[in-house]
């Protein structure tokens, strides 16, 4: 994702992306968010209602491992301190987020969009990128 996306959504939820610039050998996060730049709303959302989730418990801590495109759609992992019953609500989050990756184009954020193999290849993208991408 371009750089000044990554950065404002750091900026926005630090906690979230406290991994974002620690070292390659402790987190994948170092390599920052490795997807086209359509997928920043979902990424967005997401942070959202994490933080509002994270809210509702005392002492409750998330912090992003890994967000990637992977086979065409949007992977997140998280590191979760928090009770059992609040790490299923975030993952609940996450999953739906990563599923509705497959009808976001991941270039322009366009939908509908179809998760489509191209040459060894899957991308989501929506009918004008696709023609043109
Ligand atoms: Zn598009």
């Amino acid at each position: 994702m371009r750089d000044e996306l990554d950065k404002a959504l750091v900026k926005d939820f630090p906690d979230l992306f406290a991994q974002r610039y620690m070292p390659m050998s402790t987190t994948c996060m170092c390599w920052g968010m490795e997807h086209g730049d359509g997928w920043e709303p979902l990424v967005r959302e997401m942070c959202g209602r994490i933080s509002l989730l994270l809210a509702s418990e005392l002492g409750a801590r998330a912090e992003f491992s890994q967000i990637k495109e992977k086979y065409g759609t949007l992977r997140v992992y998280i590191d979760c301190w928090c009770s059992a019953k609040l790490n299923e609500k975030i993952e609940g989050v996450i999953d739906e987020i990563e599923e509705r990756s497959a009808e976001v184009c991941e270039v322009c954020s366009a939908t509908p969009a179809k998760l489509k193999a191209r040459g060894g290849w899957y991308r989501t993208l929506c009918p004008q990128c696709e023609k043109t991408s």
